[in-house]
């Protein structure tokens, strides 16, 4: 009976501590407790208008370690860090307790609301108004491409609603009358069968990305996978995929787009503790960014964004030497953690490179800024 009483007066004491520091915020190893306030701090309307083309760059799962080994590893600085508006981005989902993953984080950048796990741009069964919705209406662009999947997490949560991840049909399905622009990424299999759907849509559907006219007015290409780079005939890497997206924008929507583009294989590449694959498609992510930024560095309309949905496998980098680098040595968990991930910002108009924006905004914070940019 003692016994008994002592657990639960353990298990309470316990329950207290841990609510405290969700509630009022206590940072224990880099990981930020105070995960109930950190949505609805900021007011971004300061922004509006700053912009009429907005490129998001998503790596997902990229951690500041992930780009720390890789800079080592290629003995140079990633471009984007050259980027002057810079901090960090909390990553929690309203599931309090447990690592946030790809859905909710998607969701967050999507529609500016906290999410459970696993919901896609939807809460407690209820769809929220995405950011692509609020665009199509203004007759703003949209475009997405991912290495991953189309049907994956971040792509899905801009371009359909679903209460679980999982329901893969029902996201490709609503994909298809979403009126996004622009699809390109892997997961031709899964869209073979409905391809006679996007046809309807009015969508051009390619399988070879060489064959993709940037002039049709809406896109899927879907592909078996993406490439780290060693680009062969058959297989796109991401920066050949973002050049033809940009390219895409630049034709249908010279006056104002919203593109999305994700890095899906540093998430990949960390579960499956493959730090030099992973370092790769980071360092082939950087490339898209750079030559995106050298193709519309003198537009001032153009706003270039890069962060990351969360960290994935707790990367531990303590300064190796390149030949002293080793996957099993960093890698310390198996799975996403709770660390905030880094954001850079180019403004295109240079004045505004001198705003404030927080050292520490939150994942909801990226919807705010992308929607105030892109809003009169
Ligand atoms: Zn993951």
């Amino acid at each position: 009976m003692k016994k008994i009483l002592k657990s639960v007066v353990l298990k309470a004491i316990l329950t207290l501590i841990i609510s405290v520091s969700l509630v009022f915020g206590i940072t224990v190893g880099g990981i930020r407790l105070h995960r109930l306030n950190l949505s609805n701090r900021y007011n971004f309307d300061y922004l509006k208008g700053g912009a009429n083309k907005v490129i998001l760059f998503v790596g997902d799962g990229m951690g500041k370690d992930h780009i720390e080994v890789t800079e080592a590893y290629y003995e140079k600085e990633l471009f984007f860090k050259s980027f002057k508006k810079h901090g960090s981005v909390s990553t929690a989902s309203l599931d309090v307790l447990k690592s946030t993953d790809s859905a909710s984080t998607a969701t967050a950048f999507a529609t500016g609301k906290k999410v459970h796990n696993k919901e896609i741009s939807t809460l407690n069964y209820q769809s929220l108004p995405t950011i692509t919705e609020y665009l199509k209406e203004n007759g703003i662009g949209v475009g997405l491409v991912s290495t991953d999947n189309l049907y994956s997490q971040t792509i899905a949560a801009y371009s359909s609603h679903t209460t679980n991840e999982e329901n893969i049909d029902d996201i490709i399905s609503k994909q298809s009358s979403s009126g996004v622009d622009l699809f390109l990424g892997s997961g031709k299999d899964k869209y073979a069968s409905q391809k006679f759907i996007f046809n309807e849509q009015g969508y051009h559907y390619y399988t070879n990305y060489r064959e993709i006219d940037v002039n049709a007015k809406k896109v899927i290409g879907v592909f078996d996978e993406l490439s780290d780079e060693k680009t062969n005939t058959t297989i796109p890497s991401l920066d050949v995929l973002t050049k033809i997206a940009v390219n895409f924008m630049e034709t249908n929507f010279p006056n104002g787009y919203f593109l999305v583009i994700e890095c899906g294989h540093i998430d990949k590449m960390s579960h499956n503790a493959n730090i030099f694959k992973m370092m790769e498609y980071l360092a082939n992510f950087d490339k898209a960014i750079n030559e995106t930024y050298e193709t519309l560095k003198e537009d001032e309309n153009c706003t270039i964004i890069v962060t990351s949905n969360h960290e994935t496998g707790g990367l531990n980098y303590n300064g190796e030497a390149k030949d002293d680098i080793n996957s099993m040595a960093l890698i310390t968990y198996d799975g996403h953690t709770l660390v905030d991930v880094p954001y850079y910002i180019h403004f295109g108009k240079n004045d505004m490179n001198n705003y404030f924006l927080p050292d520490i905004i939150d994942n909801t914070d990226i919807y705010k800024i992308c929607k105030a940019l892109l809003s009169d």
